[in-house]
C-alpha cells in the first residue's frame, strides 16, 4: 500500500481533454488537490466540472504554455488555491502531422515551443514550491515517437518528444539536492480526442501493432503519473516508464501474425 498523497497540490498541464485529464482524475481520486489547465475556458471548465466530486478539490486554471507570463501565472494561482505545489504533469502537447519536405521553421518552431519550451518554463515556474514540498515530483508526458520509434509525418514531433528527455536527464541531476524527481513518461497510441483526429484507418493500423489489441486509456497513464508521484518513488528519478501495451516490442507486421 502506497503512502496517500491525500491534500498534495498536483498542476496538470494541457488537462482539459485526454491524457491530461487522465491524470488529473487519477491524481484527484487519489486525493491530491488540481490545477487543471489549457487555453480554451470552456473546455477548461467543463473538465473541472466533470472532475468535481472526486477526493482531491479539482480547478481551472486558463494558460497557454507557449507564454512564459501564463506559466507564471499558473505556478502563483496553484499556490493561491491550493497553497503549495508538490507535483508538477508537463503534458500540454501538440502534434500535427507534416511531412518533412512541408515543414517550416515556423511549424518547427511553434511544436518546440509548446511542447518542450513549455515545459520547461512550467516546471521552472514551479520549482521554488517544489523545493519547499520537500517530495516534489516532475512528471513529463513524452511519447515513444521520438525516443523509441518514428513515424514519417512526425519528425519534428518525435524530435521534441526526445527532446523532452534530454531536458529530463539534466533537470534530475540538478534538483535532486532539492529533494525533487523528474521523470518521464512514453505514451503509446491512447484513446483521446486528438488521436481520433488521425481517422479510423490510423487507430485500426495502430491496434493491429499492439500485442495487447487496444488502444491504451487516459487511465494508464494516470496510473503511471501516480506511482511517480508517490513517496514510493522518492528513489526512482531520470526515468522513463513506457505505457504501450507492448507496441514497441512489435519488430515486423510478420511479428504480430506469430502471435
Ligand atoms: P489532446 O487530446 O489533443 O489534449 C491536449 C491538451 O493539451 C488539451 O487540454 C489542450 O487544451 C492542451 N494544450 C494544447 N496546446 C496547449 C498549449 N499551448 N498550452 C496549454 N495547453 C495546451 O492530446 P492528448 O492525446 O491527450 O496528448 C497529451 C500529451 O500526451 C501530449 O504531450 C502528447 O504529445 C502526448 N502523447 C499522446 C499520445 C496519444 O496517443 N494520445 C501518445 C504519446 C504522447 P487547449 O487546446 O484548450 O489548450
Amino acid at each position: 500500500m502506497f503512502t496517500p498523497i491525500t491534500g498534495r497540490t498536483a498542476i496538470v498541464t494541457g488537462a482539459t481533454k485526454g491524457i491530461g485529464k487522465g491524470i488529473a482524475q487519477v491524481l484527484s481520486g487519489a486525493g491530491a488537490n488540481v490545477v487543471v489547465s489549457g487555453r480554451d475556458a470552456q473546455t477548461g471548465a467543463a473538465a473541472a466540472e466533470e472532475l468535481s466530486g472526486l477526493a482531491g478539490a479539482v480547478r481551472y486554471v486558463q494558460a497557454d504554455v507557449a507564454r512564459e507570463a501564463d506559466c507564471e501565472r499558473l505556478a502563483a494561482a496553484a499556490v493561491e488555491q491550493f497553497g503549495s505545489i508538490d507535483i508538477v504533469c508537463a503534458n500540454a502537447g501538440m502534434f500535427p502531422e507534416v511531412p518533412l519536405e512541408q515543414l517550416t521553421a515556423a511549424q518547427i518552431d511553434e511544436i518546440f515551443a509548446v511542447n518542450v519550451r513549455g515545459a520547461m518554463l512550467t516546471v521552472r515556474a514551479c520549482l521554488p514550491q517544489l523545493e519547499a514540498s520537500g517530495r516534489g515530483r516532475v512528471i513529463l508526458t513524452s511519447s515513444i515517437t521520438g525516443p523509441i520509434t518514428g513515424y514519417p509525418g512526425w519528425s519534428h514531433y518525435g524530435a521534441t518528444k526526445a527532446a523532452m528527455l534530454g531536458f529530463m536527464r539534466s533537470a534530475a541531476m540538478e534538483l535532486a539536492p532539492k529533494g525533487i524527481t523528474v521523470n518521464a513518461i512514453l505514451p503509446g497510441n491512447i484513446a483521446t480526442g486528438g488521436l481520433d483526429e488521425m481517422g479510423a484507418d490510423y487507430l485500426a493500423s495502430m491496434i493491429d501493432s499492439i500485442p495487447q489489441r487496444r488502444l491504451g486509456d487516459v487511465a494508464d497513464i494516470g496510473h503511471a503519473a501516480l506511482f511517480l508521484a508517490a513517496d514510493e518513488a522518492a528513489y526512482v528519478t531520470g526515468a522513463t516508464i513506457v505505457v504501450d501495451g507492448g507496441q514497441v516490442l512489435t519488430e515486423s507486421a510478420g511479428a504480430m501474425a506469430a502471435m
